[in-house]
């Protein structure tokens, strides 16, 4: 039987420095596209931590904005550890443009109002969601990836 890798169960966890943007997969579908994959780090794994209100409020302004940045986005998911996301799109992209549209992306989070599909019919947990969260750890990350 053919041996499952993971990706992200090969990077080393403790040695590496958030925030980031890491291409961490790359597919060419039996047609020829290409799908890559990106690992949004926010926050320094086993050491910080965000809220489950922060991050869902982060998908969702994320979903809409980095869409504005980027042609082609497949998704943009929360991993299940709360320190980051998954961005999935069509096409060959550096990692240095993903970090650019990030950039801009989490400018908007920061002057954004409202969370936009905080309602039941449009999400499966609208209660659980914290724009003042999100914002801040936009701020954070805009930060220290200007910084890099
Ligand atoms: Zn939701």
């Amino acid at each position: 039987m053919e041996e499952i890798i993971v990706e992200s169960f090969t990077m080393d966890h403790t040695k590496v420095s958030a925030p980031f943007v890491r291409k961490c997969g790359i597919i060419t579908t039996p047609k020829g596209d290409i799908i890559t994959k990106f690992d949004l780090r926010f926050t320094q794994p086993n050491v910080h931590i965000m809220p489950t209100g922060a991050v869902h409020a982060l998908e969702h302004l994320l979903a809409g904005y980095i869409r504005e940045e980027l042609k082609d986005v497949i998704d943009i998911s929360p991993m299940g550890c709360r320190t980051g996301f998954y961005l999935t799109l069509v096409g060959r992209i550096t990692e240095k443009e993903v970090a650019g549209a990030l950039i801009n992306a989490l400018e908007k989070v920061v002057e954004a109002e409202e969370v936009p599909a905080a309602n039941p019919v449009q999400c499966g947990n609208y209660r659980d969601m914290s724009l003042f969260g999100a914002k801040e750890y936009a701020k954070e990350v805009l930060e220290k990836l200007k910084n890099r």
